[in-house]
C-alpha cells in the first residue's frame, strides 16, 4: 500500500507544488507537469487500472497500481482499517508470522505512520487519533486475546540495525552490538536479544516508547531528522490452551504446553534516499553506505523473489543483517505489508519514483504462508 503524506508547512511556505496524486483507490500519479485541476487536489478523472508502473511519453509522469493508496487527508484510522491490518494481527494470533515494513525516504511518514506523532513528543501523549499503526495494532491484539478461548502469551522484542550492527533497545544501558546466528531449527536469530512479557496495552507502549527513545538519542548526535537505522519491533505470542495463568516472569524455555507461534514485526526502515557523493564524509558515509547497502540487498531479495516460482535462483539473504533477520517474513512462510510512504513535494519528486519502483516490485512478490 502507499501513503501520501500531505505538504509540511514548510513546504508550502517555498512554494512546493504537489507532483503526486491518487488516481481512485488504487492508484497514484505521479507527475511533473500535473494538470492544474490535479493541483488543486481534485480526483484526476481518468481512473487508470494498470498493473504495474506505465510510465508515459513525458519523462516523469508515471501511473502505478497498489492494492491500497492513501492520500494525504486519509486519517490514521482510515489507514489501519483500509490496509488490512487487522487481519494481519488475527493471522499473527493463528500463528504465522507477519511483518510491517515502512519504506520510503526520510520525512516521507514512516515513523508517524507506524507510531504517529506520539515518538516526536515526549512532553504530550498523542490524541488517539493520530495513532499509528503500532498502537492500533496492539489495541486489537489485546482484545482478541481476550475474546479467544486460548490463552495468549505475549512478549516484544525491539532491536535497531545500525551501522550493520543489531542492537537492543530494550536493554538498558549503553546499546551493545549482539550477534546474528543461524540454526536448523530455528533460521537467523540474535543471540542473547531481550523478551519482554507484557499483558497490557500500558505496558507494550511503554516498551515502544523506551525503545523509540533509545533509537533516537544515537539519531540525535547527528541527525536530529532522520533515523539511520533500521528498527524492528517484534511481537511474540505464543498461544496455548486454556490453563493456569502462566507464572509471572516465566522464560522463553517454560511454557506449559507449547502450540501455535506467530509473531508480528513492524519494521521501521531507515531513509532510502540516495545519499549525494559529495558533502558525505568518514562517519556520517559509513552509516549512508550501511543504509544503502542493506536496502539495496533487500530490494534485490525483493526482485528476486518477485520473479515466478519456477525461474528463481537462489535468495541472497546474507548480504545484509536486515535481509537475514527478515528472511522469514520476505520468503517463506511469512504475510507481509508494506507501506511506502511518500512525500507529495515537487522537491522530492526523483526519490518518490524511486519509492514507487521499489514498491511495485515488492508488490509481486508472492509468499507461501
Ligand atoms: P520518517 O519517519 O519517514 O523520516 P516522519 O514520520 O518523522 O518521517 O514524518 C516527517 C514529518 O511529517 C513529521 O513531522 C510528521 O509529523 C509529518 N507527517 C508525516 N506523515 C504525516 C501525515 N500523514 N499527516 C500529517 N503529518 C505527517
Ligand atoms: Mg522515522
Amino acid at each position: 500500500i502507499i501513503r501520501v503524506r500531505p505538504l509540511t508547512c514548510t513546504e508550502t511556505r517555498r512554494g512546493d507544488r504537489r507532483v503526486v496524486h491518487s488516481l481512485g483507490d488504487s492508484a497514484v500519479h505521479v507527475s511533473a507537469t500535473s494538470p492544474p485541476g490535479a493541483r488543486r487536489g481534485l480526483r484526476h478523472p481518468l481512473s487508470c487500472r494498470c498493473p504495474h508502473a506505465q510510465v508515459s511519453a513525458a519523462r516523469h509522469d508515471a501511473t502505478f497500481g497498489f492494492s491500497a493508496v492513501f492520500d494525504a487527508g486519509a486519517s490514521q484510522e482510515a489507514v489501519f482499517e483500509g490496509s488490512g491490518m487487522r487481519q494481519l494481527v488475527e493471522l499473527a494470533i493463528d500463528g504465522f508470522s507477519c511483518t510491517v515494513f515502512a519504506f520510503g525516504q526520510t520525512g516521507s511518514g514512516k515513523t508517524y505512520t507506524l507510531m504517529g506523532p506520539l515518538a516526536q513528543s515526549e512532553s504530550q501523549p498523542a490524541s488517539p487519533a493520530l495513532l499509528g499503526l503500532m498502537q492500533r495494532s496492539f489495541t486489537c491484539l489485546l482484545e482478541q486475546s481476550r475474546s479467544r478461548s486460548s490463552d495468549l502469551a505475549l512478549s516484544a522484542s525491539y532491536l535497531e540495525i545500525y551501522n550493520e550492527q543489531v542492537r537492543d533497545l530494550l536493554s538498558p544501558g549503553p546499546p551493545c552490538a549482539l550477534p546474528l546466528r543461524w540454526s536448523k531449527t530455528r533460521g537467523f536469530y540474535v543471540e542473547n536479544q531481550l523478551s519482554v512479557d507484557f499483558e497490557s496495552l500500558e505496558a507494550i507502549v511503554s516498551l515502544l516508547l523506551q525503545g523509540s527513545q533509545r533509537r533516537r538519542t544515537s539519531a540525535h548526535a547527528l541527525n536530529r531528522h532522520s533515523s539511520r537505522s533500521h528498527a524492528l519491533l517484534t511481537i511474540h505470542i505464543r498461544s496455548r490452551a486454556v490453563s493456569a495463568h502462566p507464572a509471572p516472569g516465566e522464560g522463553e524455555g517454560a511454557s506449559a504446553c507449547p502450540s501455535k507461534q506467530g509473531t508480528l514485526c513492524f519494521v521501521d526502515l531507515a531513509g532510502s534516499e540516495r545519499v549525494k557523493e559529495t558533502g558525505s564524509s568518514g562517519e556520517l558515509s559509513v552509516e549512508a553506505n550501511s543504509i544503502n547497502r542493506s536496502l539495496l540487498a533487500l530490494g534485490h531479495c525483493i526482485s528476486l523473489l518477485a520473479k515466478p516460482r519456477g525461474k528463481r535462483t537462489h535468495i541472497p539473504y546474507r548480504d545484509s543483517k536486515l535481509t537475514r533477520l527478515l528472511a522469514r517474513s520476505l520468503g517463506g512462510s511469512g504475510i507481509t505489508l508494506m507501506v511506502a510512504c511518500i512525500s507529495p513535494s515537487s522537491r522530492c519528486l526523483s526519490e518518490t519514483l524511486s519509492t514507487l519502483h521499489y514498491a511495485s516490485r515488492a508488490r509481486r512478490v508472492t509468499t507461501r504462508p
